[in-house]
């Protein structure tokens, strides 16, 4: 890997470790429901405790306005990290004041600390170049050396992800190294038949990754809130649900490619159509051309693939070597609109070959479906992330780590 990691940092004993963590977890009030991206950021933070550092962890959480706000504290991702962990993990309350240089300054090697949400300064997020900078050097007074291990941000440039990087001694975490371990794989050999599912809510986000895919794959099946605008491309009306018109053509062009390369891209043959996006809202399968062909006519919402769409996205994902699934086939959040989704994860769950799970809503999805992360090959803590290297662009908080 074209990359600086931890040996690269020499020896840390003693030494004071900043390492930037991804800990934003869903919460429902202070309660955590799905604590993934904790336990991912263990090895690290093992790792440099076993070598004597002093950790001193950084995360952001949620979308906070730049000023400290209550809802968006570390508290309880510190608290589930010092259970994880079983040691104390005290919280500094702010990042890089008066509370964080004490906190730092108590600690003993082996220590781990955490610091509050990064993101309760503006400057972290900052488009000011020198405003993340100077950001950036105001948490690096806090240690020696920094360990970038926030995959979910690495596509970010923001000051404790890209700054800090470039103001430290720095290096990959163990984290950081898997995750692109899997999507090399994923990029460079991946075992044929190559199947990739879409699906999911951000549909002009996730189109650009097609267009890098289709020389690359076999099939592409595509569920979800962005199949809309696919059977628009097609000619069929689709009522209320979710549709980018304006990419609409973009669809059209990708169909064409498809079939010019041979890639088969997979559009369910039925949908779940609702009357409202409500969790007890009646609804009816029809097949995909009629959409506005149910009592609820044109007000009807598209929000599931149908069971026969279920059973043929599940044959192909069996008959694949190598699967990367980003984005829910409908929504999952209401069990009436769940079924496609977990007749996929349990499809990628059965197959023989490596199936990759990327995503925040998709990993949230399999696992509060039920599935045990063990029942895939890997699940990437970070779904922009891999979708933004999967789709070949540079990373700046990689390439702030020496990636080429
Ligand atoms: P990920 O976080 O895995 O990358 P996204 O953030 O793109 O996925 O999308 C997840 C969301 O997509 C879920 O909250 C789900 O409810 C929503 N979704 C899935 N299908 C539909 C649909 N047909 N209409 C509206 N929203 C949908
Ligand atoms: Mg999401």
């Amino acid at each position: 890997m074209k990359l600086r990691t931890l040996d690269s940092l020499g020896d840390l004993s003693g030494k004071k470790v900043l390492v930037r963590c991804d800990l934003n977890v869903p919460l429902a009030g202070r309660d955590i429901t799905d604590d993934g991206r904790i336990r991912a950021s263990l090895p690290t933070i093992v790792r440099l405790r076993e070598q004597g550092a002093r950790v001193i962890v950084l995360s952001h959480l949620g979308r906070p306005e730049g000023a400290p706000d209550e809802r968006f504290s570390l508290a309880p991702a510190a608290h589930r990290l010092a259970e994880l962990l079983g040691t104390d993990v005290p919280l500094a309350s702010d990042t890089v004041g008066p509370s964080a240089h004490a906190t730092v300054a108590a600690m003993s090697d082996g220590d781990v600390a955490v610091l509050e949400n990064v993101r309760f300064s503006p400057a972290e997020t900052s488009k000011d170049d020198d405003a993340r900078a100077s950001f950036a050097a105001a948490i690096a007074e806090l240690g020696d050396v920094f360990v970038s291990d926030g995959f979910g941000v690495v596509h970010r440039k923001q000051a404790s992800v890209y700054e800090l990087a470039r103001a430290l001694p720095s290096a990959a975490g163990l984290l950081i190294e898997t995750e692109l371990r899997v999507l090399e794989k994923l990029t460079a050999t991946p075992e044929r038949p190559y199947t990739v599912v879409l699906g999911g809510s951000k549909v002009s986000d996730k189109l650009g990754v097609i267009s890098h895919l289709l020389p690359r794959v076999d099939t592409i099946l595509i569920g979800g809130g962005m199949l809309y605008t696919f059977l628009a491309a097609q000619g069929h009306a689709v009522g209320a649900s979710l549709l980018e018109k304006d990419q609409i053509e973009t669809c059209r062009d990708y169909l064409r490619q498809a079939s010019e390369l041979g890639v088969d891209i997979i559009l369910p043959p039925d949908i779940v159509v609702a009357a409202s996006f409500s969790a007890d809202a009646e609804h009816v399968v029809v097949s995909a051309d009629s959409i506005e062909e149910t009592p609820f006519g044109a007000s009807g919402l598209g929000l599931d693939i149908g069971p026969e769409a279920a059973e043929l996205f599940a044959t192909k994902i069996r008959e694949s070597k190598t699967v990367f699934w980003n984005g829910p086939a409908g929504v999952f959040e209401m069990p009436a609109f769940a079924n496609g989704t977990r007749r996929i994860a349990s499809a990628l769950a059965d197959m023989s070959g490596f199936s990759v799970v990327g995503g925040g809503d998709s990993a949230a999805a399999v696992r509060t479906l039920g599935f045990a992360d063990s029942d895939f090959g890997h699940i990437a803590t970070g779904g922009g992330a891999s979708l933004e290297f999967l789709e070949g662009k540079t990373l700046p908080g990689l390439e702030a780590l020496g990636w080429q």
